[in-house]
């Protein structure tokens, strides 16, 4: 028994475990669930409806730059929440070279198989490592922007960006190779030193400036 005295089949007392009272009104009892007439004429609901309908034809619209193309309107900048992941890029030394080393611990940390790579000898003029990706591609359509990538990457080569726009029309495109990634990290280099993330993640928000500079 759930609660209260009793005996069970073996003739035993149970021990007394009261049971919370169900609060009134909690649950709707049987034969509770009449509609007033006012409520089964539906008009007064459906009025407010439209009403609130009607109030959003004034408001100005307001669209946030989510894919960076308005960079001119600072009121409309986009702001990420902190710790959004979007798609990758891969980062550049300062000689200039792609900063991947080869060593596929990101391909070996990445729990959805979404990245390929070849590894190369690198030229002889490459002084710092050994090897270099001579291909390295990642399917986002097949990524689960889990970061394990990045988490992984012992030379800090790869990054997730905060990229919002993420369409394509044709599945190939989201397969993004190493130029394709070398490139991101170029044009997202520039645009992420504009991020600022904000811990209530308001989008819209222009940012104060600190003296000097951002
Ligand atoms: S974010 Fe996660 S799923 Fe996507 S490539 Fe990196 S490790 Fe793989
Ligand atoms: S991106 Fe980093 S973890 Fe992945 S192969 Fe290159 S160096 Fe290794």
């Amino acid at each position: 028994m759930a609660g209260g005295h009793g005996h069970d089949s073996h003739g035993h007392a149970e021990t007394a475990t009261a049971t919370p009272p169900i609060p009134e009104g909690a649950f709707l009892a049987p034969g509770n669930t009449e509609m007033t007439w006012v409520e089964k004429l539906y008009l007064p609901e459906i009025m407010k409806g439209l009403g609130n309908t009607f109030t959003h034809l004034f408001h100005k619209t307001f669209t946030v730059d989510y894919d960076g193309t308005q960079r001119d309107d600072p009121r409309k900048f986009h702001i990420p929440r902190e710790g959004y992941r979007g798609e990758h890029y891969l980062k550049k030394d300062e000689a200039g070279h792609v900063k991947c080393v080869a060593c596929f611990m990101c391909a070996a940390a990445c729990p959805a198989e979404c990245i390929h790579i070849e590894a190369e000898a690198v030229p002889a003029d490459w002084q710092d490592r050994e090897r270099y990706p001579k291909r390295f591609e990642i399917d986002l359509l097949r990524c689960i922007y889990c970061g394990m990538c990045e988490e992984a990457c012992p030379v800090d080569a790869i990054a997730l960006s905060t990229t919002y726009n993420v369409v394509a029309d044709q599945r190939e495109a989201k397969v993004y190779n190493r130029e394709k990634l070398l490139h991101r990290g170029e044009e997202l280099g520039i645009s992420l030193t504009k991020h600022h993330y904000r811990p209530d993640g308001i989008p819209g928000h222009v940012p104060e400036k600190k003296a000097g500079g951002h």
